[in-house]
């Protein structure tokens, strides 16, 4: 993994870790089991990122492995806080998390919007919309 996704999702990690949702994530560069396993590359789809999961009928991320696919291809315009952003929406389907629809109004914006409009809002994501959706998961 390049160190650019390395960071971005290294903040990803400590942006969530320091919300009230359970659990925390643990960098592991030499587990050859992960829980949730993170990579990079150049792919043909179109979307920034893509988070897929094997063996969770539950739809939490209570066992087995989640696979982040960050697509250097189509995130390499994107700054490094925009990265984070989408590290953080990443992270958030890794818990279960589904997208919202989201403005920035502070009642309702979301790290777990599509798209750009989530790069303008202020504060420090992930916002307490995530939050309380993995909170009510788990
Ligand atoms: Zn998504």
């Amino acid at each position: 993994m390049t160190s650019t996704y390395q960071t971005a999702f290294g903040q990803a990690q400590s942006a969530w870790d320091a919300t009230s949702s359970p659990g925390y994530f643990n960098y592991e560069p030499d587990n050859g089991d992960p829980m949730v396993e993170v990579r990079d590359g150049s792919y043909s789809w179109g979307a920034w990122a893509q988070t897929s999961w094997q063996g969770c009928p539950t739809g939490l991320w209570a066992y087995n492995e989640v696979y982040i696919a960050f697509n250097t291809r189509t995130m390499g315009g994107l700054t490094s806080s925009q990265k984070k952003l989408v590290a953080e929406h990443e992270a958030g389907h890794a818990y279960g998390l589904d997208h919202v629809s989201a403005t920035c109004s502070s009642s309702s914006k979301a790290v777990m919007s599509q798209g750009e409009t989530k790069f303008s809002c202020s504060g420090t994501a992930p916002w307490a919309d995530d939050v309380n959706g993995v909170n009510a998961k788990y």
